[in-house]
């Protein structure tokens, strides 16, 4: 297939796999309104350094391959980054992108909005790696290595810390010292990409709803919640990194800072300690055998089923901690890969919810993951609403290749 329009290549690169996706941007995309790029094709690689395996498809489905590699040949993101690239070119027949978005994990306080990547830019960023250790030096493996090879072509950051910016000071603090906040100790919030996305989504599917008071929970293998009044955040769970809030995959959540004193005084080192909260922790910690929701709800041990409970419950009091921010509750939005298709644990974590704010779902419409799930006597609308924090990216792509006058 060839396209007839400038490609955007967006760029998502976590600690074990890169994604990559090619969109193409309309003709309309060149006046002065945000017109959301259409996906040409994806391709992803999991597994770098350990079991690689690249799958790429059309849009529509069709698949253009889906092959295993030796370690040796994919053993970084390099060259994860390469191979894909490549794959996906071969399927395009070779259309050159005009500009490259990346998923960034943290901006800091000083980026509130997507930015044109230049030097300056990523010295900025790499300032930033402690934040996010797992997840910063990924993305700035990518930039560098296409900054390397294409130096002239616009590379636009997109942070899932910017949506949060601007929050009231009161929402932002840790009781530490003070001096700390001021050098930039402070909760800033994360998976912004795809609340931005959905509230995007929320005003045109329910526009009734979008201007209120509604809690959005991401529910993926990270996982938050945020606060949004009119459309905007007013507060979320996650902190100064993405470890705090409810318990994720394999991530711990918010845990009593003395368990960590504790530790490390019984001789534990940072990195191991840094190891076990991000990746030994959530469901993968208190089940002994995943971090995967599916594998749990399909398990009936005890502790694959306290893992789930615990999660529904942390999950539902956070929903409790945000409406406090709100001063109440408009809809409650449900999303990301077990947000939007586990009935199941979104039936326990609404049961939590039922006394207190009159929520009662539909189980027939929960069932199916339709995308009005709440019962018509439920006092708080419930939605589901798929995510599309990639799509998210090649908007502001887009926004700022015809800002810099690229289109
Ligand atoms: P990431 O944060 O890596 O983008 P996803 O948003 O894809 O992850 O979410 C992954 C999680 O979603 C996994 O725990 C997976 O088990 C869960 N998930 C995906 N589909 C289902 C399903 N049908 N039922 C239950 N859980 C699901």
């Amino acid at each position: 297939m060839s396209t007839p329009h400038p490609v955007i290549l967006v760029v998502n690169a976590g600690s074990s796999s890169v994604k990559v996706s090619i969109y193409a941007v309309p003709e309309a995309a060149h006046s002065n309104v945000d017109i959301q790029p259409t996906l040409a094709a994806h391709g992803q690689i999991e597994g770098i350094g350990v079991a690689p395996r690249l799958v790429a498809r059309m849009a529509d489905g069709r698949e253009v391959t889906d092959q295993k590699f030796p370690v040796e040949q994919v053993a970084d993101h390099d060259a994860a980054f390469r191979l894909i690239r490549l794959t996906l070119s071969v399927a395009l027949r070779d259309t050159p992108p005009v500009a490259i978005g990346h998923r960034v994990v943290h901006g800091g306080s000083e980026f509130a909005d997507a930015v044109r990547i230049d030097d300056d830019v990523i010295a900025r960023l790499e300032a930033l790696v402690p934040l996010a250790p797992l997840h910063q030096p990924h993305n700035l493996t990518a930039i560098r290595a296409i900054r390397g090879a294409v130096p002239d072509l616009l590379q636009v950051a997109c942070f899932d810390t910017a949506f949060h910016a601007g929050r009231d000071p009161l929402t932002q603090l840790m009781a530490l010292p003070y001096a700390y906040y001021e050098q930039g100790v402070r909760r800033y919030g994360f998976h912004g990409l795809s609340y931005a996305y959905i509230a995007r989504r929320l005003r045109q599917v329910a526009p009734d709803l979008a201007d209120g008071r509604v809690v959005v929970a991401h529910l993926g293998n990270g996982a938050s919640l945020c606060a949004m009044r009119g459309g905007r955040s007013v507060d979320s769970t996650m902190g100064l990194t993405a470890l705090d809030g409810m318990p994720m995959g394999t991530r711990c959540g918010s845990i009593d800072p003395g368990a960590v004193l504790y530790l490390a005084a019984q001789g534990m080192a940072p990195d191991a300690i840094q190891a076990m909260l991000y990746g030994q922790s959530g469901l993968k910690g208190i089940s002994g055998i995943s971090s995967d929701m599916r594998a749990l709800l399909a398990s009936d041990t005890p502790r694959a089923r306290l893992a789930v409970d615990f999660y529904a419950w942390r999950a539902a009091q956070e929903v409790g901690k945000l409406a406090v921010t709100l001063g109440g509750l408009d809809a409650l939005v449900f999303t990301a890969g077990i947000g939007a298709n586990a009935p199941d644990v979104r039936a326990r974590i609404c049961a939590h919810l039922a006394e207190l704010f009159g929520i009662a779902l539909d189980p027939a419409a929960n069932g199916d993951n339709c995308q009005r799930i709440s019962h018509d006597t439920s006092r708080v609308p419930v939605l589901v609403l798929p995510t599309d924090e990639e799509g998210m990216i090649a908007l502001s792509t887009a926004r700022i290749l015809r800002e810099t006058g690229g289109l």
